[in-house]
């Protein structure tokens, strides 16, 4: 296996898994977002884990992810977050995915794809109450629930809104989350009022868990909290990065004063120096916009990027007084080192894109529950 691979401690994330449980109580049911390959942490081995830890649905974007978990006999409620196209309906009947819709359209297409299949199709009204994406309007809800209740190829099992600021303590967007519930659970009434069943009733993402405890009704969706990272500043929970990138020095040579380093030759030698390359690159999602702002941790100390990352290397200062070694491992963000969230503030972006961004080229190597310790989990899995 190549030296960069990224070590998926899943002990931290069944800790994770429990607190969120400790932080709502025990009612809610817990659906796990596994979308984009679990955040890129791994669909199939992050999905088992979150069944084992307690959750009850698993969520995705598309079909086809739905379809890769059915396909190794995974069997929990799977919610497709995103629409999928109407030609996407026979599969998602055939697998039993669970759609979200918000749209009389699709809820007919839905209805006759299940039905053509021979399937009953598990369907959640989405209710737009202020994200602005999908959904149908607060006041069209009970309506389209008295539609979804009408078909008997569907089976009305949950009702859903999503918060667009949820994870925000500033007064104006606080004021902005509490509307959207109240909405929702005017909504809510609404359907019930008109004689049906909302189903499994749920709203709430990371932010919401964090600080709306009146969002987390029968079902929460904890996406980020779950791989480690809060959306929240000083977050009311301990949750633990789950996802370390390392990778190991492939050669060490000494530099000269006045030579350069990598393309562009943005950054020269300016006193005799040890040049370290490790072989990880924007190629494997290791955002190029590092370039000269990004360290690395060996051992106990932090080492910048020397120069531009490239697509499959980059190389990094050691200094000239060091006793760093060629092999020596290099941890870049989630272990002792800095975090995705760490690397994501410098690109003024988001953990989840850091982590979603690590490709299919690098390994991902599973710790188990019972080899916490770095060291143990990865060299007894690794090889
Ligand atoms: C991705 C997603 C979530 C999880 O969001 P986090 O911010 O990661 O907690 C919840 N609900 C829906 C509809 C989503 O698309």
């Amino acid at each position: 296996m190549r030296a960069t691979r990224a070590i998926i401690h899943i002990d931290r994330f069944c800790g994770n898994v429990k607190h969120i449980r400790e932080k709502v109580g025990p009612a809610p049911l817990i659906c796990a977002p596994v979308k984009a390959d679990a955040y890129g942490h791994g669909a199939v081995p992050i999905a088992r884990a979150a069944i084992e830890a307690g959750a009850s649905y698993l969520a995705v974007a598309t079909v086809e992810e739905g379809a890769e978990l059915r396909s190794v006999g995974i069997s929990a409620p799977i919610l497709v977050l995103s629409l999928p196209l109407p030609e996407e309906l026979a599969d998602a009947a055939r697998l039993r995915l669970s759609l979200l819709l918000g749209d009389e359209d699709m809820v007919k297409e839905a209805a006759l794809a299940a039905e053509q299949a021979g399937e009953k199709l598990a369907v959640h009204l989405k209710i737009d109450t202020g994200m602005g994406r999908v959904g149908c309007r607060p006041e069209a809800a009970s309506a389209l629930a008295a539609r979804i209740a009408s078909f008997r190829s569907l089976m009305y099992a949950g009702t859903a809104t999503h918060l667009s600021v949820a994870d925000s303590r500033t007064p104006e967007d606080i004021r902005y989350t509490k509307k959207q519930l109240s909405l929702f659970t005017q909504s809510i009434e609404s359907i019930k009022a008109a004689g049906f069943d909302p189903g499994v009733v749920h709203a709430a993402n990371s932010g919401a868990i964090l600080l709306h405890e009146d969002a987390c009704f029968d079902m929460v969706r904890p996406g980020i909290l779950l791989y480690g990272y809060s959306p929240v500043e000083n977050p009311p929970i301990f949750v633990e990065p789950v996802m370390e990138l390392i990778t190991r020095i492939v050669l060490i040579k000494t530099m000269r004063v006045g030579e350069a380093v990598s393309y562009g030759r943005t950054w020269t030698v300016s006193e005799e120096t040890r040049i370290a390359t490790i072989p990880v690159g924007y190629g494997d999602g290791l955002p190029r916009g590092l370039s000269g702002n990004f360290s690395v941790r060996i051992q106990r100390r932090f080492y910048p990027l020397a120069g531009r990352v490239c697509m499959d290397q980059c190389m990094i200062d050691l200094g000239n007084d060091t006793d760093i070694q060629r092999w020596d491992e290099v941890t870049i963000f989630g272990g002792k080192a800095q975090s995705a969230a760490d690397i994501a503030a410098k690109l003024h972006t988001i953990p989840y894109e850091i982590t979603c961004n690590i490709n299919k080229r690098v390994p991902r190597v599973y710790t188990d529950l019972f080899h916490s310790t770095r060291s143990h989990g990865v060299k007894s899995n690794a090889l």
